[in-house]
């Protein structure tokens, strides 16, 4: 089969036209992949930089973990899924039997893979996965809202870690998919303003055109603007770090006001923050996010989309093939939304 492969502790990675196909074990599923959308995390591992190199173990590997496809071959120990089936995957493979996973907590599981990072991925026509990583699409969502499935979730996620958007002024920090996404999802759940700290002006526009009020923190002061957009507040009730810069975070924190909450999306990695005096005295919340609840937020989130009430699609502003990923990986440097890489274009 047709597949991008991470073969080497360098920067790049390979299109492989003659990989063998992968065969289903007894409790595994095999996926003729519709589209996988390229991450910044993917990125990260094209470059093989620090971030690229810690998220995987071992190479060589398959990347992509945001994808969806119809199910091509069951193994003999799966019920409830068949061929045929269209699916979105959860891309963390959980083990089933940690304390986590056997108390109702599955994304927090302590000995999980992740696919296209641990296991092999979907840029690639065929990916092996357990069944139960599957999650089965209703029918009126189609394959590029579904390839969209696992970063938005990322992002419902963030929203349901808060306690009350309702009537909230949120700030959030960077203009991303996710953050993008955030920024839609706090409109939809009552939020009263939403603002936006970006450093693109591209993603800035984007953010602007959800109706998002927004911000270049490298020119703005981004406490003043938080409590110019929360009057008779000293910050904004709920932030939401998207941007994972590390050097955005001790802002963002201080931008929250007294009793608020600060939500970290993105992987910033090792900060210097004031723990006295944003989270002692001035009791600020801090919260983290990694994957998606399991299965609540799918759930939520098709619901969302499958009513209508939750666009994803609109981010997506490229198509390319297989052949294409190293172009796509430059795209994605420069103006673009989400880039979905389809296998049968090539
Ligand atoms: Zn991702
Ligand atoms: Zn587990």
């Amino acid at each position: 089969m047709r597949a991008i492969v991470k073969r080497r502790p360098e920067p790049g990675m390979d299109y492989a036209a003659d990989l063998p196909e992968p065969v289903a074990g007894e409790d595994e599923v095999l996926i003729a992949v519709a589209a996988t959308s390229i991450c910044g995390v993917d990125r990260h591992v094209h470059e093989w930089d620090a971030a690229g190199q810690a998220f995987v173990p071992n190479l060589p590997v398959v990347p992509g973990h945001e994808t969806a496809g119809t199910v091509r071959a069951v193994g003999s120990a799966v019920a409830g899924i068949a061929v045929g089936a269209r699916v979105a995957l959860e891309s963390h493979l959980v083990c089933h039997s940690c304390f986590q996973c056997r108390t109702g907590a599955a994304h927090l599981c302590v000995d999980q893979r992740i696919l296209g990072l641990s296991w092999d991925g979907a840029f690639a026509e065929l990916v092996r996965v357990p069944a139960s990583a599957c999650f089965p699409l209703p029918d009126e969502v189609g394959f590029d809202s579904a390839a969209l499935f696992e970063p938005a979730g990322v992002a419902v996620h963030a929203t349901q870690r808060a306690d009350d958007l309702a009537g909230a002024c949120v700030l959030v920090s960077g203009a991303g998919p996710i953050g993008l996404f955030v920024i839609q999802l706090a409109q939809l759940f009552g939020a009263r303003c939403v603002l936006a700290s970006e450093v693109n002006p591209y993603r800035r526009a984007l953010a602007e055109r959800l109706g998002a009020r927004t911000i270049d923190p490298t020119v703005e002061d981004l406490g003043a603007a938080c409590r110019r957009a929360a009057p008779g507040r000293d910050g904004v009730d709920v932030a939401f770090e998207a941007s994972g810069a590390a050097a955005a975070l001790p802002a963002v924190l201080a931008a929250v006001r007294t009793g608020g909450e600060l939500i970290t999306v993105g992987h910033p990695g090792i900060v210097p923050v004031d723990v006295s005096k944003h989270i002692n005295v001035r009791y600020v919340t801090w919260k983290g996010v990694f994957g998606r609840r399991i299965w609540d937020t799918w759930e939520l989130l098709a619901g969302l989309v499958g009513s209508g009430r939750l666009d994803l699609e609109w981010i997506v502003t490229h198509h390319v093939g297989l052949d294409e990923f190293d172009r796509a990986i430059e795209l994605l440097g420069s103006d673009a939304g989400k880039i979905l890489v389809v296998p049968d274009r090539g």
